[in-house]
């Protein structure tokens, strides 16, 4: 008997009749002898109808509030699942994160998991039950309701897996794995049937929704097998048709890598880009700039400083999520005028980034010069360039993102096979 968690996103709960579909896949899975856990995230559109009721009430969202607010989605669903499962004859048992308990830290909206209880989940496993867990929530160490920040359901299906030493964690969504790239922008986007580790990781980072990117770190630091695949089939195909499907993320380059060069194309549309013009060329001005946008909990990404010609000033540039740029801009204003009055700042909030992502970079010559050349020929200037070994990111004016999405998807001949 093995243990296997599955976990399934807000399409794959989208209305009653999906919540029976996967009632009924989990009950074959349940018949067939396993012990199950399953994560569901809330229905589709719930986080932001909740979200979006708290917004008409408040300018001045709470995070806490919007926690509990938010983590009701979830509540709703794990209730609603078990009820399905009853109905299929099988023992079911809900949980909130709380009641695990799922022990976060206090950042509301973005929580860590620090912790799991498996004691009650073990108890219920061992007397035939199956546990429905809600994804995307937990509790902090004075019992507040924290979330995980969007997309959250995968890092709690991984975490309870890894938690629970599970032989496995079923990703379902409403695609039938990882694409070469997302498959909503570039019709002739491939399926992986294999995706290493690291290259999940950049995509992930990089911004393809398709994981969150701590259920990915939660995968690689507890080497849970992790395998994303759809909800949307007939829910009573064969188990090891079922087992073989989708994209499964490995801890090992397999020889396939060798041929593979680059992976996949991941794309952030939200980003923006803040720039302080005439800063002084001297020691200890990264963090002048930088040090309050980090205690203020903004994630800057990108980041460039130009030599300073005149050896006096230069510009420092870095991008941080769209949805801070407001904050942000506020923020340094305020630093510069008080610390570097010499210096002025300006933003640009409608840029993307495009990232080429693969593992045979390491061996391979020529990727980024292609990247380049690419964007160049469809007239797409890059404002900003950073690199990783496996990777090469380039930020754009967010009108080409599409543009320069399909023609790299193409000049990298990704969607053959
Ligand atoms: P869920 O609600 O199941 O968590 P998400 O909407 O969070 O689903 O993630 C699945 C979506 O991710 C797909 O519908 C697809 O549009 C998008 N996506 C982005 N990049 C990729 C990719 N490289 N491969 C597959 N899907 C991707
Ligand atoms: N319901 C949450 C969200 O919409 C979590 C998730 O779907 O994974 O972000
Ligand atoms: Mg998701």
């Amino acid at each position: 008997m093995t243990l296997i968690v599955h976990k399934y996103g807000g399409t794959s709960m989208g209305s009653v009749e999906r919540i029976k579909n996967v009632a009924k896949r989990v009950a074959k899975w349940h018949k067939a002898g396993h012990q199950l856990v399953i994560v569901p995230s809330a229905m589709s559109g719930e986080t932001n109808r909740l979200l979006g009721l708290a917004k008409e009430i408040s300018s001045h969202l709470d995070s806490r509030e919007l926690d509990a607010i938010a983590a009701t989605g979830e509540q709703v669903s794990v209730g609603l699942l078990a009820l399905a499962l009853r109905e299929q004859g099988i023992e079911a048992v809900s949980y909130a994160g709380w009641q695990v308990p799922i022990k976060t830290d206090s950042a509301f909206t973005k929580a860590r998991i620090s912790e799991i209880d498996d004691t009650r989940v073990v108890a219920d496993l061992a007397a035939g039950r199956v546990v429905v867990i809600t994804g995307f929530q937990g509790v902090d160490p004075h019992g507040n309701v924290t979330t995980l920040g969007r997309g959250g359901s995968d890092t709690s299906a991984v975490a309870v897996a890894a938690a629970l030493k599970a032989e496995e964690c079923l990703i379902y969504t409403d695609v039938d794995g990882v694409y070469s790239t997302d498959p909503r922008i570039v019709d002739d986007a491939r399926r992986l049937s294999q995706v290493t580790f690291e290259e999940i990781l950049e995509m992930a980072s990089l911004g393809s929704k398709v994981l969150q990117i701590r259920s990915v770190e939660f995968a690689g630091k507890y080497q849970v097998k992790t395998r994303v695949l759809s909800s949307l089939t007939d829910p009573m195909i064969p188990l090891d048709e079922e087992m073989r499907s989708g994209t499964l993320i490995t801890f090992e380059e397999d020889e396939r890598m060798e041929k593979a060069v680059i992976s996949g194309i991941a794309f952030q549309r939200d980003e923006s880009k803040i720039t302080v013009r005439g800063v002084p060329d001297r020691p200890g001005i990264a963090y002048q700039i930088l040090g309050p946008i980090a205690d203020a909990n903004i994630d800057v990404d990108m980041i460039i400083q130009n030599q300073s010609i005149d050896g006096k000033t230069t510009d420092f540039t870095f991008t941080v999520p769209r949805a801070e740029y407001e904050r942000a801009l506020t923020l340094l204003e305020a630093n510069v005028r008080e610390h570097i009055s010499s210096a002025s700042v300006l933003g640009d909030p409608k840029v993307s980034k495009v990232s080429v992502v693969g593992v045979g970079m390491r061996s391979h010559v020529g990727i980024a010069s292609k990247a380049f050349l690419t964007l160049s020929e469809e007239g797409i200037n890059i404002q900003m360039i950073s690199t990783s070994e496996i990777r090469i990111s380039v930020l754009i004016d967010e009108k080409y993102m599409e543009l320069a999405v399909r023609a790299l998807h193409k000049a990298f001949e990704l969607e053959k096979a």
